[in-house]
């Protein structure tokens, strides 16, 4: 099927004003709805083809986009995937187009780094009406930032579908051996052939249902927000996001079979990710602590020059993890908060804190240093304004972390695709694993269950635990 529903075409149940009562993506793309939160909810993503043999659809997209130059990036790798059959169906078709087909390594993917930027702009041709990547992730991040500063609309074929960034407006890339997020454009339009993602790596499709699973964790964190700080939350696209994992649940119990249609379901799960971070304006659906452990254990290999691991693969590692914090928190004793209160005063200082963050963040202090001197997640007067709340709805915060999926449930699917489900599977030391379990958090100013249970003075205890489990 086609998908296309831009504003120009007639959306029946998208329009301003309704509320959505859908969870299909193809009534999703480009709508703009006021809902029952009180806010209007709006994505630009608009234009999608997934489906078998998408791509050679791709070159009359080109035809309805008006586009006649388009300038295609990938690497040996997307190459061999998809893009040499891209490149046969525009010539067969008769459609111009320029090329970089940059080398991957031997070992690990090609890093979105400055040397992988510098060569395809050093290739890029100044007649280029359009940027297209054939990649999933790296080479999608490069395209749509290229894309962004040259000013050109971004298009995305996709190869595997392995991560949730497919849609969004940033694109994070390595500066320096960091991981810095930069802007970038959206693409006006995803192709994702079903014939192509099928055959995609099993340890890709593995990482792209621990990235959905992830969900589980970062809509748990969302509504724990939601509890202690008051923090703004929608139903509807919790809805549709759960929705979307539940769904993808389903898919991975067959998805070693490769049928076409499981691996859409979760090609779309992927997609409606990107699209609820744009109906709420922020990571929030998509993104809690499963996520900034995930990142926190790459800044290390990136600091140690160690190869990278897929990223919905470290994800779903950090689930796991995540969510056996919050079974644990299901059966754990109300806290005194008494004694809570009275100790604020004896928690390490900000100059203690800062000399971990030198230790643990090594050339990425400063920043996490800068952040927390704005965010003040750990400052002593809001600590005590969210022990207050976390104390007067403790039973509500339990009753969440109940309602949390078992660890060993998502540990169970993950094992049947073969995916690693241990930090030291993928190479992360116990010192990482200990060191992420106690500071992922100064990552982000997202509250989460590690904040949550830092606050509870329950963080060292619940450090202990998971280390016995997983490392
Ligand atoms: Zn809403
Ligand atoms: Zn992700």
């Amino acid at each position: 099927m086609m998908y296309a529903q831009g504003s120009d075409c007639a959306q029946p149940d998208v329009e301003r004003g309704s509320v959505m009562n859908t969870h299909e993506i193809k009534d999703l793309l480009g709508a703009s709805f006021a809902c029952a939160c009180g806010r209007t909810h709006e994505t630009h993503f608009s234009r999608m083809i997934l489906e078998k043999g998408a791509i050679r659809q791709i070159p009359g997209l080109l035809q309805e986009l008006g586009k006649s130059h388009p300038y295609l990036i990938c690497d040996t790798h997307t190459c061999e995937a998809c893009a040499k059959d891209v490149f046969a169906v525009l010539d067969a078709a008769g459609c111009s187009f320029e090329k970089i087909i940059l080398e991957s390594p031997k070992v690990g993917d090609l890093p979105a780094d400055e040397y992988a930027f510098g060569s395809v702009c050093m290739a890029f041709p100044k007649e280029t009406d359009l940027v297209i990547s054939i990649g999933t992730g790296t080479i999608n991040d490069l395209g749509r930032y290229l894309s962004y500063i040259t000013g050109l609309p971004f298009m995305l074929v996709l190869t595997a579908p392995s991560m949730d960034g497919c849609v969004s407006g940033v694109a994070p890339l390595i500066q320096n051996h960091m991981k810095i997020t930069f802007p970038a454009h959206a693409p006006i339009a995803l192709v994702g052939d079903l014939d192509v993602l099928a055959a995609a790596p099993m340890p890709m499709l593995s990482a792209g249902v621990g990235d959905i699973l992830g969900k589980y964790n970062c809509l748990t964190d969302w509504k724990l927000s939601h509890l202690v700080n008051d923090e703004y939350y929608c139903e509807t696209i919790e809805g549709i996001m759960r929705d979307a994992i539940d769904k993808t649940m389903q898919a991975a119990e067959h998805l070693t079979e490769r049928k076409a249609e499981d691996v859409k379901t979760l090609t779309e799960g992927l997609v409606l990710s990107g699209m609820a971070m744009d109906f709420t304006g922020n990571s929030r659906p998509a993104s809690g602590a499963e996520h900034h452990i995930s990142h926190f254990f790459e800044m290390q290999f990136l600091f140690d020059g160690i190869p990278a691991v897929l990223h919905g693969t470290k994800v779903g590692i950090g689930t796991v993890m995540m969510l056996r914090l919050y079974n644990e928190l299901a059966k754990m004793e109300r806290p005194d908060f008494a004694a809570l209160l009275a100790g604020i005063d004896r928690r390490p200082s900000f100059d203690e804190w800062a000399e971990e963050m030198n230790r643990v963040y090594r050339q990425g202090a400063p920043m996490i240093i800068a952040l927390e001197k704005k965010a003040g997640k750990n400052d002593p007067e809001k600590l005590r304004k969210r022990l207050s709340k976390i104390e007067e709805r403790w039973d509500l915060i339990q009753k969440l972390a109940a309602s949390a999926p078992d660890a060993s449930l998502i540990e169970d699917r993950l094992k049947a695709l073969g995916a690693p489900v241990r930090p030291d599977q993928v190479g992360v030391s116990r010192q990482y694993v200990e060191d992420g379990i106690l500071y992922a958090k100064e990552l982000r100013d997202r509250y989460t269950i590690l904040q949550f249970l830092w606050d509870i003075g329950k963080l060292d205890e619940m450090k202990e635990l998971l280390l016995a489990a997983f490392a």
